[in-house]
């Protein structure tokens, strides 16, 4: 049973006041607010458990390694990937796009090419410049249309024999958008090509199944799924995470060090340098036990509510376009009222309590595809409510007349 008012009585934020107005929080694809059970697991790991991992023989560091290990056995049964060892603990996404980006460094020619899709967050578009920087690979952008949708019959004519690696997100974050990856997986096989997926606004709304997508990378981020900040999965298939140099050379990535050579560590420990973020890799387990006890059913039933009823009352507003209306999209609504900037639109909703994110959303060749400096979105989570999409609504008519 999906109780909406228990749910919202896990988040102790929910119930506090935002200039003196109850908070409205739709900053949900920024990050995602924690409940108790997060908040309580991080101080248990400190008050109980702290030390360090992979190392000591003595118990704490043993409950702390256990802890930690158990974790990312709980995050492969999440994916459902093969392997434990093919996940790997990261401070986010960025990170994970990173990782791959610089390892691809080593693989790739002058000529070879890089797909990149014009929905992309900047951290899965820098890296990947970075990369074609360094080794003169050439950058491809599979286009968008009016809709936000990616264009398949253009994505299909890019491959060829010199793509080496095609990178798309599930789920855009600026728009909403869930995108056709598991055709681009298979397609981009066809050529030999490795797919990296940022699945940074999916895992909030879906369990990802990495065997079945069939994808080589899906890297994702903690804060997002009511888990603490500086935390983050990158999935890679074993042969791909074999094939790829160390990221980070350090402590714990090591099999045998010598000033003549260093061998190094087996997976997943060859891109785990250094002391990690213990308590984080813990506690992003407990935070997928939060959401699966939520369950991802209900959780998608609640937000695809959500979206329909505040895309129904958003577009009653006169002069008010929304952004992205793709068929397959999550709850993310990016919007603009003809004549007012948004920035102005959501400093005005903030003083009524209402989180929305203003700007570029970190997409901007998206703003530049709509000609737009940027939108107000809204990203709505489980623990929001219809109520509280009238309270917005209300702000943004407000607001309207205010600025108009
Ligand atoms: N990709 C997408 C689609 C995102 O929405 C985000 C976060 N806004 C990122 C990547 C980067 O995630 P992080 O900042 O947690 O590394």
């Amino acid at each position: 049973m999906f109780d909406i008012q228990k749910i919202r009585a896990d988040f102790p934020i929910l119930s506090r006041q935002v200039n003196g107005k109850p908070l409205v929080y739709f900053d949900n694809g920024a990050t995602t607010q924690k409940p108790q059970v997060v908040i309580d697991a991080i101080a248990t790991y400190y008050q109980e458990i702290n030390a360090n991992i992979h190392r000591g023989v003595h118990t704490l560091s043993q409950l702390a390694t256990d802890a930690y290990e158990a974790s990312r056995t709980k995050i492969q049964n999440h994916i459902n990937a093969q392997f434990a060892h093919e996940v790997l603990f990261t401070s986010g996404t960025t990170h994970g796009v990173n990782l791959v980006a610089n390892g691809f460094a080593s693989l790739l020619k002058a000529g070879d090419e890089v797909l990149v899709s014009a929905l992309e967050h900047h951290s899965n578009i820098v890296p990947w410049q970075m990369l074609c920087e360094k080794t003169g690979a050439v950058l491809k952008v599979i286009p968008m249309n009016e809709k936000g949708e990616l264009v398949m019959t253009e994505f299909d004519q890019l491959l060829s024999d010199k793509t080496k690696i095609v990178t798309v997100n599930h789920i855009s974050n600026a728009l909403g958008t869930i995108n056709p990856i598991k055709y681009m997986i298979d397609k981009a096989h066809q050529f030999g090509a490795a797919v990296f997926i940022d699945g940074a606004q999916a895992v909030p709304h879906l369990k990802p199944n990495v065997q079945e997508l069939d994808c080589d990378f899906y890297a994702f981020s903690g804060h997002k799924i009511c888990g603490p900040t500086g935390t983050g999965i990158l999935y890679g298939k074993e042969a791909w995470l074999n094939k790829l140099p160390p990221y980070q050379g350090g402590g714990e990535m090591i099999k045998e060090v010598t000033f003549e050579k260093t061998t190094y560590a087996e997976l997943p420990h060859k891109f785990e340098a250094g002391t990690p973020n213990i308590a984080g890799g813990i506690v992003l387990g407990a935070a997928v036990d939060y959401m699966n006890s939520v369950g991802f059913d209900n959780i998608q039933k609640q937000e695809l509510e959500l979206l329909n009823y505040a895309t129904e009352q958003l577009l009653a507003i006169e002069g008010l376009k929304i952004y992205g209306t793709a068929e397959a999209k999550t709850s993310v609504i990016s919007f603009n009222i003809d004549g007012i900037h948004p920035y102005d639109i959501g400093t005005i909703v903030d003083k009524l309590g209402i989180a929305v994110r203003t700007g570029h959303h970190c997409a901007q060749p998206i703003m530049n595809f709509f000609e737009i400096p940027g939108t107000i979105r809204a990203s709505f989570a489980f623990y929001n409510t219809k109520e509280e999409i009238d309270v917005m609504v209300e702000a943004v008519k407000k607001a309207k007349m205010m600025l108009s």
